[in-house]
């Protein structure tokens, strides 16, 4: 981030504000953790922080410090567009385009005229903000949060609230510390919030360890539906609307049930396919080791985006047009996902 960049938020922020903090659609461990720990950390300095999720969060990261007060646009909508406009200023974090929030709720971010600040790491930033710090090399962006906050020398602001949330976007997106965005720097911050007494682990024992037996059952239903296209190094599961309510599926269950496809030996490409018979969509997901960029394939191909070795997109036709298409389209990629 910009020098005059940092100068100019540390003025903003040097009196008290109404701050709305917004997290993408769909938030993940990232999302909420990254939204919670500036909301924390604005709250500290005498701001009026609200986090406005443009729909639910899982069950499973309910037990966030400050999940309590996050509003849900798609559920009170008056009351959060009310808020919004309201806002002196307005962050959007772990997203790179506003139509990341969903039609309705992008429609009134687009009409404010407030400043914005993006802080993300996704590619290809769109340019809404006034302020951006963007950077597509740090694997999440609660490490950015870490970071941005050192850049505003508040480092010593950082307490265990802070510090929790912002060590389970860590956690999350970097897949445990496996992912390729995971650098000595995420392990410095890390060993950082761990001497500051962030309970480091019990925070996977919250986050992976709180599963039903229904979560269980469906997640070896996705395992049954899995299949294999072996030339191509790929694999992809599928879960119908119908299979996710025998399982009785709550928010969040099918969260990394993507990852099985990529432990197969050889297997370099994965997706899975989930059926949202209420959105009419089939939600995907897509994740790959080494070479071949999803994000790249999901923007071409699934009108969505993400990260060169997890992205996700959507699909407007049946699940079985859907898969059809994935399939075509990955016998015709003239280069095999390879590893490297
Ligand atoms: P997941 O598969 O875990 O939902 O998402 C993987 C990554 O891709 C995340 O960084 C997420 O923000 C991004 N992503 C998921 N779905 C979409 C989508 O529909 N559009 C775009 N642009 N990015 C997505
Ligand atoms: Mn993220």
């Amino acid at each position: 981030m910009k020098i005059q960049d940092i100068q100019a938020i540390q003025l903003l922020l040097a009196t008290p504000k109404k701050i709305a903090i917004i997290p993408h659609r769909g938030p993940d461990g990232d999302a909420m953790g990254s939204t919670l720990a500036l909301y924390h950390f604005l709250l500290k300095f005498n701001h009026e922080p609200i986090v406005i999720a443009p729909n639910d969060f899982p069950d499973f990261l309910a037990w966030l410090p400050g999940s309590e007060t996050v509003k849900i646009f798609e559920k009170d909508k008056q009351n959060c567009t009310r808020i919004l406009n309201d806002a002196d200023l307005i962050f959007t974090l772990d997203f790179n385009a506003l139509h990341r929030v969903g039609d309705e709720m992008e429609k009134v971010l687009a009409s404010l005229t407030k400043t914005f600040i993006m802080i993300d790491h996704h590619q290809k930033p769109d340019d809404y903000a006034a302020y951006v710090y963007s950077d597509t090399s740090i694997g999440s962006t609660c490490e950015m949060i870490f970071n941005f906050i050192t850049l505003l020398d508040k480092k010593e602001a950082i307490n265990i609230e802070i510090g929790t949330c912002i060590y389970t976007g860590i956690l999350t997106d970097s897949g445990s510390f496996k992912f390729p965005g995971t650098t000595g720097n995420t392990h410095r911050i890390v060993a950082e919030l761990i001497d500051l007494g962030v309970p480091n682990t019990q925070i996977p024992n919250l986050l992976f360890d709180n599963s039903s037996y229904s979560r269980l059952q469906l997640l070896g239903r996705a395992l049954q539906n899995m299949k294999i296209l072996e030339v191509h190094k790929a694999s992809y599961t599928t879960l119908t609307q119908e299979e996710l309510d025998t399982f009785n599926y709550i928010k969040g269950d099918t969260e990394g049930i993507v990852n099985y496809g990529l432990s197969i030996k050889g297997i370099h490409l994965t997706a899975i396919f989930i059926e949202n018979k209420e959105e009419k969509i089939i939600k995907i997901s897509f994740r790959s080791q080494g070479g071949f960029d999803v994000n790249q394939f999901a923007r071409d191909h699934f009108n969505g985006g993400g990260h060169r070795n997890a992205a996700g997109g959507k699909s407007d036709v049946s699940m079985q047009e859907t898969i059809k298409k994935f399939e075509s389209i990955v016998s015709q990629l003239n280069k095999i996902p390879h590893e490297n």
